[in-house]
């Protein structure tokens, strides 16, 4: 068994019903993520998107999740309180089916980094800029298992391949299973 390590998860709670539509969360978002930082502010650079209908009063904030490089095979609809949202409102990916979380110049996928490059924030930016509460800022200490990294594996692999190539290291692997077997 490996040994335990702490780990932080970092969550962001939504409450969606204090949620007014005001975007605050987009223009800061967007602006913190500008090259060079606050000199812009672009929505579509934001990786926090607000579904807005404001005549059905429908305002869900919906943060940018891993990139899926195919779009899915079927769609989701979904209603609730008697509101019908669209197809793929909730989804998180930045996927080919749609232009959401996407870096509009290049085309590259967004994905929310809770702020991570920047240590002075004492919050995420998107947070501390709603000031209607509809996001809240949680930590929590986890204990987890230490595990060998598949990363750590790859790169010691990868730097073994770049000095012998790769075929001077499948024949040794294969020679090894052979003696192995033996
Ligand atoms: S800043 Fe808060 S209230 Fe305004 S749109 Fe974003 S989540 Fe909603
Ligand atoms: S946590 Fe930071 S990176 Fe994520 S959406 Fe909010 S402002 Fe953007």
């Amino acid at each position: 068994m490996g040994e335990k390590k702490k780990k932080i998860v970092k969550t962001i709670k939504i409450d969606v019903d204090k949620c007014n539509g005001c975007r605050a969360c987009e223009l800061a978002c967007s602006a913190f993520h500008a090259a060079p930082k606050y000199s812009s502010n672009n929505p579509a650079r934001s990786r926090i998107r607000v579904i807005r209908d404001p005549l059905k009063d429908i305002y869900v904030p919906v943060y940018a999740g891993e990139h899926a490089k195919a779009e899915c095979m079927g769609r989701d609809k979904y209603t609730i309180d008697g509101k019908e949202y669209e197809e793929c409102a909730f989804c998180r990916a930045s996927c080919p089916s749609r232009d959401l979380f996407k870096e509009p110049d290049s085309g590259l996928p967004l994905k929310c980094d809770m702020c991570e490059s920047d240590p002075a924030l004492s919050e995420p930016l998107c947070v501390q800029w709603c000031l209607a509460d509809a996001l809240i800022y949680e930590e929590r200490e986890e204990e987890v298992e230490e595990e060998v990294k598949g990363e750590e594996l790859e790169t010691g692999l990868e730097s073994l391949v770049n000095k012998y190539g790769l075929d001077k290291i499948m024949e040794t692997v294969a020679r090894m299973s052979i003696s192995k077997k033996s």
